[in-house]
């Protein structure tokens, strides 16, 4: 039946003497797929009556209006922002999960993907005046699909701009070598504790419920760069020590590497 799925399973017992045992999982993988398109939909369906209701709580906020009014429109506003950033990333992680693989690979300049992540961690980080370094260390780039990663290094540096109080140290890394690129990027914030780190890229998984919503999240970072690292082949290495930091190195394989392009202008000179 090329319909069916089967999970095997070899079982070894005795000297020599193995099992071999195949489960039908063709339900299960069904279901599965039933669930991923439903949120596909329900996500989809939600964006427009969000995008509604935040133009009309834009155009009511700029009136003249009783200041409790104003105050209760400015937390709808808010709360409908929350919304669309959940909405967005769960579409992103249905995405993801629709194909094991990325489609195409295309060569990314790292140098400028993550110079524009750490710009925008800057604005993030604003009141808290943290200090936010680039450490460029290879001379090699990265095949891959440049929006997802995006996507991914994005969301680490961002979690350590939200997770690390004021004035703390960011380090955002690439480096290269023989066993391939490793993006990571450094804190010196509070850490988490051990126990957490196994469901860390879990969907909605949080340390501290109350501290990670209101830190801007939607509880889906991980778990979306978990995919994108996954559909390139990469795996995630999370490092940390309760009052000494957090490190979150993403290891590319090797044939993942090119040789960095010349720029143009530069040879121009
Ligand atoms: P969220 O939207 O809540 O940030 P994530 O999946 O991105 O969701 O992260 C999961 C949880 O991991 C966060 O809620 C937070 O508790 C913890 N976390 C992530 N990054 C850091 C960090 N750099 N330092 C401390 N805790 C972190």
């Amino acid at each position: 039946d090329p319909n069916m799925t089967l999970l095997y399973n070899i079982i070894q017992f005795g000297e020599g003497d193995r099992l071999l045992v195949a489960r039908d999982i063709s339900r299960l993988k069904r279901l599965e797929q039933t669930r991923q398109t439903f949120v596909a939909n329900a996500s989809h369906e939600l964006r427009t009556p969000l995008t509604v209701m935040r133009g009309y709580l834009e155009t009511f906020l700029e009136q003249d209006l009783p200041r409790p009014l104003l105050r209760g429109l400015s937390q709808m506003q808010q709360q409908t922002q929350r919304m669309e950033s959940l909405v967005r990333d769960l579409l992103l992680l249905s995405r993801l999960e629709s194909s094991q693989q990325i489609q195409s690979e295309e060569p990314i300049e790292i140098h400028h993907l993550l110079k524009r992540i750490q710009r925008d961690a800057l604005i993030l980080s604003a009141e808290k005046q943290q200090q936010i370094t680039l450490d460029l260390d290879a001379d090699k780039d990265l095949l891959g699909q440049e929006s997802e990663l995006y996507s991914a290094f994005s969301n680490l540096v961002f979690n350590a701009v939200r997770y690390t109080p004021a004035q703390s140290e960011i380090r955002i890394r690439w480096q290269t070598d023989s066993s391939g690129g490793h993006f990571s990027v450094c804190d010196n914030g509070p850490g988490i504790e051990a126990m957490h780190l196994p469901r860390l890229t879990e969907r909605f998984y949080r340390v501290d419920e109350g501290r990670s919503s209101e830190s801007g999240g939607t509880g889906l970072g991980l778990s979306i760069v978990k995919h994108v690292l996954m559909r390139h082949g990469a795996r995630l290495e999370i490092q940390s020590k309760i009052g000494q930091g957090s490190c979150f190195i993403c290891h590319f394989p090797a044939d993942l590497l090119t040789q960095v392009e010349i720029d143009a202008s530069e040879t121009d000179n």
